[in-house]
Formats: structure tokens, sequence, C-alpha cells
């Protein structure tokens, strides 16, 4: 059993919001902030906490800070913008951010943060909306061991899994990782949902032989049957996919590797914005397949 902590949260968007609770039901003392200050209101009327007017005011007392922003940008707005949590960081305190960024602003903050007395840590997560809300976040960590072993125990009350990657950075590159690979399936399953309807066969059927072969995805578990009713309205957004796969490719430029397919896609993408689908699901990638079709 490890004591109750002073803990804050920054950003309650749809993974943060839910993540600040979990960390309040463990019995944590937690302070929140949020830019718009209605989602930290209700966050509050909700939950046993308070809420603070800036994140540098957020992270002031606090053991463990977490974060979990849109962009490298408004992480750095957070951080070492005006009123930034940097500034209200207690020494020998932890930065743990979730947010979906470059493994290049991890190590800039991760160094800012040693030069005044508190650790970083890279923390990105998968499992969406729904592993948010149900505490079933896969973790992946980049920074020192004694410092991740810390906040792995705080972590658990939102994860089913949790795990170093290595230095600084590396929970960001297994993100990447993770993101190149979802791209291909996706694009896969869109086609080969694609190629059933237009062979006439039933999609449905389809599925339930196939997902019992080795062509089984959590993509097609979790996702086959709203791409056959053309629902989009959900999910991990287009957006914020393409801002995770220019960061995959800005990492491969960085290192020389190709990345065809996820270059490809990321096209696809673009045009599944084109058709104003930037908030629609990853999955939309069939949408787009449905709309040259039809031309
Ligand atoms: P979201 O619902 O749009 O929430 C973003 C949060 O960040 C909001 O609280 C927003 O405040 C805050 N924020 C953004 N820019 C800010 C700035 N410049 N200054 C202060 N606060 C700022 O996004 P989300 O879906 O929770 O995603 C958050 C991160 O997790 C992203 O990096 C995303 O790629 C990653 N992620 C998301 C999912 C998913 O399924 N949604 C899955 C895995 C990873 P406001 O309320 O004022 O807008």
């Amino acid at each position: 059993m490890y004591k109750m902590l002073k803990v804050a949260f920054i950003g309650l968007g749809v993974m943060g919001y839910p993540m600040a609770g979990f960390l309040a039901r463990a019995g944590h003392h937690v302070t929140v902030y949020n830019r718009t200050l209605s989602k930290a209101e209700r966050w509050v009327s909700e939950n046993e906490g308070v809420l603070a007017e800036t994140p540098k005011q957020a992270a002031e007392g606090a053991d463990v800070v977490f974060c979990c922003v849109g962009n490298d940008e408004d992480l750095r707005q957070v951080t070492v913008g005006s009123a930034g949590a940097f500034y209200g960081m207690k020494a020998g305190s932890v930065f743990v951010d979730h947010t979906t960024t470059s493994a290049e602003v991890a190590r800039a903050l991760y160094k800012e943060a040693k030069d005044k007395s508190f650790s970083f840590i890279d923390a990105p997560v998968s499992g969406g909306q729904a592993g948010a809300e149900n505490g079933q976040l896969t973790i992946m960590c980049g920074g020192d061991q004694p410092v991740f072993e810390t906040v792995f125990p705080v972590m658990e009350c939102y994860a089913r899994s949790i795990r170093l990657m290595g230095e600084v950075g590396s929970g960001q590159l297994t993100k990447m990782v993770n993101q190149i690979c979802i791209a291909g399936v996706v694009q896969g399953l869109a086609e080969g949902l694609h190629f059933a309807k237009k062979a006439g066969l039933d999609g449905a059927a389809v599925v339930d032989v196939i997902s019992k072969g080795a062509a089984q995805s959590w993509q097609m578990e979790n996702r086959y049957q709203t791409m056959l009713e053309g629902h989009y309205d959900h999910g991990f957004a287009v957006d914020w996919m393409r801002k995770d796969l220019a960061i995959c490719l800005d990492e491969a430029e960085r290192t020389g590797t190709s990345l065809p397919l996820t270059a490809l896609v990321d096209q696809f993408y673009k045009d599944v914005q084109n058709m104003k689908g930037g908030r629609w699901d990853t999955s939309s990638l069939l949408a787009r397949l449905e709309a040259i079709a039809a031309i």
C-alpha cells in the first residue's frame, strides 16, 4: 500500500477528465486545471478535488503532476508558457505527460525539469476514450527507472499495462510504432470491407468468419460494424491521427527510416479531412473509398 499523494491533472479532455477521476477515487488529493474553466468546474462538481486557475497554481505543492493536452505546442504552453506548471513544481516532484507528442519535446522538457530539480516522464497512452473511462489504458513510458517506479503505482488506477521503454522519449517513440501499425491495418480493413460490399457479400458474415483467422485485429473486432453502417461520429479523430502521423513521419525523416504506407495513409486522412471528416473516427477511411467509388 502506498501513501496518498497530492497530485494535479492538467487537461480535462476526453482522456484527462476520466483519468483524473480515477486518481480522485483512488484517494489522492487532486487539483485540476483546464483551459476552459467550465470543464474544471464540472469535474469538481462530480469528483473529490479542487480546481486551479493556472497550470502553475495546480502544480504548486504537488508530488506528481499529470498532463494530457493536445500537441507539442499545447504541452509547451502548459509547462513553460506563461503561468506554466514548471514554474510551480516543487523540488523532487514528478511531471508525467500523457499527451501524444514528439520525442524531441519530451527530451527538451526532461532537461528543463532536471535543471529545476524535478523529474519528467513521457507517458503516452493507448486504449482510446473507452480505455480512459474504464481505467484500462496501456501506458508506454520514457525516463529514469527510479522515477518511473515512484509513479507506476499511482498510474495503475487507470491502466491495465504500464511499461518503461527506456530513456526519455522512448514512450513517445513506442506510441509512434503503435500509430504506424494502426494506419496500415485500418486502411487494409477499409479496403477489405469495401471489396466485400462491392462483391455483393454480407460484410458482417465475412467478418464473422475471417475474424477467427489470421486477418483478425482490434480494428476489425471493434470497428467493422460501425464501418458497415457508415457511422463515424465517435472514437479517435482523424485530426488527432494526422497530428500523430506527422510526428511519426518527422521522426522517420530524422532517422532515415522509410515509411511509405504511413505516408500514403496520412494523405488518405487528408482526403477525409477535406470531406469535413476531421472529427470522424480513423475508421472513416472506408467513407473515402466509397466517395471515390461513387464518382
Ligand atoms: P481533447 O478532448 O481535445 O482534450 C484536450 C485537452 O487539452 C483539453 O482539456 C484542452 O483544453 C487542453 N488543451 C489543449 N490545448 C491547450 C493549451 N494550449 N493550453 C491549455 N490546455 C490545452 O483531447 P483528448 O482526446 O483528450 O486527447 C489528449 C491527448 O491524448 C492527445 O495528445 C491525443 O493525441 C492523445 N490520445 C487521445 C486518444 C483518444 O482516443 N481521444 C487516445 C490516445 C491518445 P480545453 O478544454 O480548453 O479545450
